[in-house]
């Protein structure tokens, strides 16, 4: 039986759904390009399906919807076919999934001493792990951040786009009103291409002196450009 057939029969027999699978979007290998982990290997799982508000610049939207109902098996099998210990979990929002299967692909990586990285929105709650990087990305949609403020404690690291002073103001506002300290912020440069994520490295090298902020480039997009790469 297919890992979507045991989907259905289970949704059919007890109204939920199975715990050892996870609609998935993608499984790649890859360098992260972001964040505290720019410029390591990793093996990318990206879960489908995210949460509104959707983002209006949204550069994975081919997640909200589609893919496919896969087990905890076979994304293991994909995983250890790429000779890489590190593991990103992405989406779309993952943690949508987390009762559904998510947690258990969680344990069975932890348990084979994976390192595993989220990258998340903080649009939904985050269960509390001690052996993953949490790495929130707060989204300002319509002039306020969409953010649960319970999954403060359980953030590792909050990263953030952007492109000039008004983008500087709302972290600030943001930072300010969460306490948030500086050895747990990361400033990446806004570009959805290449000339623009050179244009606003200035101004945001400048902002994370002056904060003591974490500064990270988005290396898929100077490698590839307005491209989508690997
Ligand atoms: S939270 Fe992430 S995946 Fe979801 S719409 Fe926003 S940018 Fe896209």
């Amino acid at each position: 039986m297919s890992d979507k057939d045991t989907w259905n029969r289970n949704m059919k027999t007890t109204g939920k759904p199975s715990a050892n699978i996870v609609l998935i979007s993608e499984i790649f290998f890859s360098l992260q390009g972001e964040g505290p982990w720019a410029g390591l290997p990793a093996v990318f799982v990206r879960l489908g399906g995210c949460v509104e508000p959707l983002c209006p610049w949204c550069d994975t939207a081919y997640a909200w919807s589609g893919g496919e109902r896969t087990g905890t098996a076979r994304i293991l099998e994909t995983v250890r076919s790429h000779s890489c210990r590190r593991v990103v979990i992405t989406g779309g929002e993952p943690f949508l999934q987390w009762d559904s299967g998510l947690k258990g692909l969680h344990r069975a990586l932890a348990s084979q001493e994976y390192e595993i990285q989220y990258e998340t929105s903080g649009k939904v709650i985050i269960p509390s792990m001690p052996d993953a990087l949490v790495v929130c990305s707060p989204k300002h949609i319509g002039g306020a951040w969409c953010f649960k403020e319970d999954n403060l404690g359980v953030v590792d690291v909050f990263k953030f786009v952007a492109g000039g002073t008004d983008w500087f103001e709302r972290i600030d506002e943001f930072i300010a009103r969460y306490g948030i300290g500086p050895e747990k912020v990361c400033i990446m440069p806004l570009g959805a291409t290449r000339n623009e994520q050179i244009r606003n490295t200035e101004p945001v090298f400048t902002y994370c002196r002056q904060r003591g902020y974490r500064m990270s480039p988005r290396l898929q997009i100077l490698a590839f450009d307005a491209g989508r790469g690997i």
